[in-house]
């Protein structure tokens, strides 16, 4: 594997599987003497957090450029540093109250007792991260660990190990190894790390691999949140304004050149919009990015194995009779030597070409002929339930029908991507897209035990429910 080598000249020192069992029981030895962080504490720490990530944009925006070979500077400020923004000041915010003793209503018939809820942390969470947005996606899930009482582990991928050996140096600083540790190395260290008795697993990552770390969980029965991946489908709807649609749908498939889990993956539509559709949208991706090579604020493909990856999707639609259209009209040497790929729509798509199989994380964007919503709806259902869904129009009977008739992770309406930065919603998979929830409040209650906690009263009547049990008690 090419990308193997050149990594492994930069990566740094791994970790080794007797190291992260040891830090990880440290972390647990030192949570279980002080097993419940005061909101004081709490707050500190993402503060100091906080501080030590956003204060080191440049060099965290040049470390995870570096190792794309090119990172647009405004993919890492938008989609890394903003998110992030987002979530601490959301939690700064709100985990005082969610830290709280929530009353629960009591039956009836066990009155004058009460109910409570009370969120307690963990333990030792630990956080395996992919390299797409390998930076907010380490530090989001860190936020909810944090803000919920916990110590954490993070293992980043060996796919960034310019970000990681940046990461793990500034943590490293400003934590100690009982609080918060930064694991590298490849995927044999992923694989140890995924075995360790985590109080909380945090997964994101492939749906494959996602498989494998959640059996490595269950035999501890390690808790897991697993945020994986899928096809999003975009549904277009004759209701819809498409110069509001089409510059929302780009900006959505572009960023990172396409390199997100929630991109939108494959659009569905009439048949007899379809060309009209091809042309605009290659016209305004060409507005947005006059050209994809030579141009910085467009993002290469990571890896070369990434790359051919996606010439080979292509190929084998070509073959299987699709139509492709690429935006631009860049030089085809120009763009493999920057590891790019151009906006490309492909149409005439049919079920047997792996373009329709796979999730495409990259610039390629298919289209699938489809007459009505049920039409689309009944497609979406009959494949994996994907991670995001976006759905363009403006007649609100049809939008409700697809809130409620089609599954996936979380939706957009009229926009794509943008329910993941709202820190008031969850955001989490379904099915094989995921499962559990962080981001906000369900970060903070994926995060803790919800303790059920139940108080008897001095005045209680439930006497009557002890032996010796007599006709009165058995008719009850
Ligand atoms: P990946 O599954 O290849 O790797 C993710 C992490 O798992 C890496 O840190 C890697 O070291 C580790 N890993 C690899 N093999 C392992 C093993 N056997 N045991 C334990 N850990 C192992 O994913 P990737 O290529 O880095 O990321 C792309 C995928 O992630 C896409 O499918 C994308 O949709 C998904 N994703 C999901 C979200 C989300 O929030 N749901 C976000 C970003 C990416």
């Amino acid at each position: 594997n090419p990308d193997a080598s050149a990594r492994k000249k930069t990566i740094l020192k791994s970790d080794t599987a007797k190291n992260i069992a040891r830090i990880r029981a440290v972390q647990r030895q030192a949570f279980d003497a002080a097993p419940y962080p005061v909101w004081e504490t709490r707050k500190t720490n993402l503060i100091k957090l906080r501080d030590v990530i956003l204060g080191h944009e440049a060099e965290f925006v040049k470390a995870i450029s570096d190792d794309f070979g090119h990172r647009a500077a405004e993919d890492t400020i938008i989609a890394e540093f903003l998110v992030m923004q987002g979530g601490f000041s959301h939690a700064l915010k709100h985990t005082p109250k969610w830290m709280k003793t929530r009353k629960a209503p009591t039956a009836l018939q066990y009155k004058p007792a009460s109910n409570r809820i009370v969120p307690q942390p963990l333990g030792v969470v630990g956080i395996i991260s992919p390299w797409n947005y390998p930076l907010q996606l380490a530090i989001m899930p860190l936020i909810g660990a944090l803000g919920a009482g916990n110590r954490a582990m993070i293992k980043p991928s060996e796919y960034t190990p310019r970000m990681s050996a940046l990461l793990k140096s500034l943590l490293a600083e400003a934590f100690s190894e009982d609080e918060i540790y930064v694991a590298t190395g490849g995927v044999d260290v992923a694989s140890a790390f995924s075995e360790l008795p985590f109080d909380h697993l945090v997964f994101t990552g492939s749906t494959n691999v996602g498989r494998i770390v959640a059996q490595a969980a269950a035999k501890n029965l390690t808790p897991v949140t697993l945020e994986l991946g899928g096809k999003s489908p975009v549904i277009i709807d004759d209701s819809a304004n498409l110069d509001l649609t089409l510059p929302r749908l780009v900006n959505g498939k572009l960023l990172n050149a396409g390199q997100t889990c929630v991109a939108p993956d494959y659009v569905l539509m009439p048949q007899n919009k379809i060309k009209g559709f091809t042309d605009a949208v290659i016209k305004h991706a060409e507005t947005l990015y006059p050209k994809f090579s030579r141009n910085d604020d467009y993002t290469s493909i990571i890896a070369d194995s990434h790359y051919a990856r996606l010439q080979n999707l292509l190929e084998d639609a070509e073959n299987k009779g699709a139509k492709i259209q690429t935006a631009g009209d860049d030089d085809k040497q120009q763009l493999a030597k920057e590891r790019r790929v151009a906006f490309t729509v492909v149409t005439n798509t049919t079920p047997d070409m792996k373009i329709m199989q796979e999730e495409i994380f990259g610039p390629l964007l298919p289209v699938v002929a489809s007459e009505s919503l049920d039409e689309s709806l009944a497609y979406v259902q009959k494949h994996d339930r994907p991670l995001a869904l976006y759905w363009f129009g403006e007649d609100k009977n049809k939008r409700e029908q697809v809130l409620k008739e089609s599954h996936s992770g979380g939706v957009s309406i009229n926009e794509c991507a943008w329910h993941v930065v709202q820190e008031d919603i969850p955001f989490g998979g379904v099915g094989p897209s995921g499962m559990g929830a962080y981001h906000g409040e369900a970060g903070f209650e994926s995060f803790s035990h919800m303790k059920g906690v139940f108080i008897q009263s001095r005045f209680s009547q439930g006497k009557t429910l002890f032996p010796p049990y007599t006709d009165k008690t058995r008719k009850m």
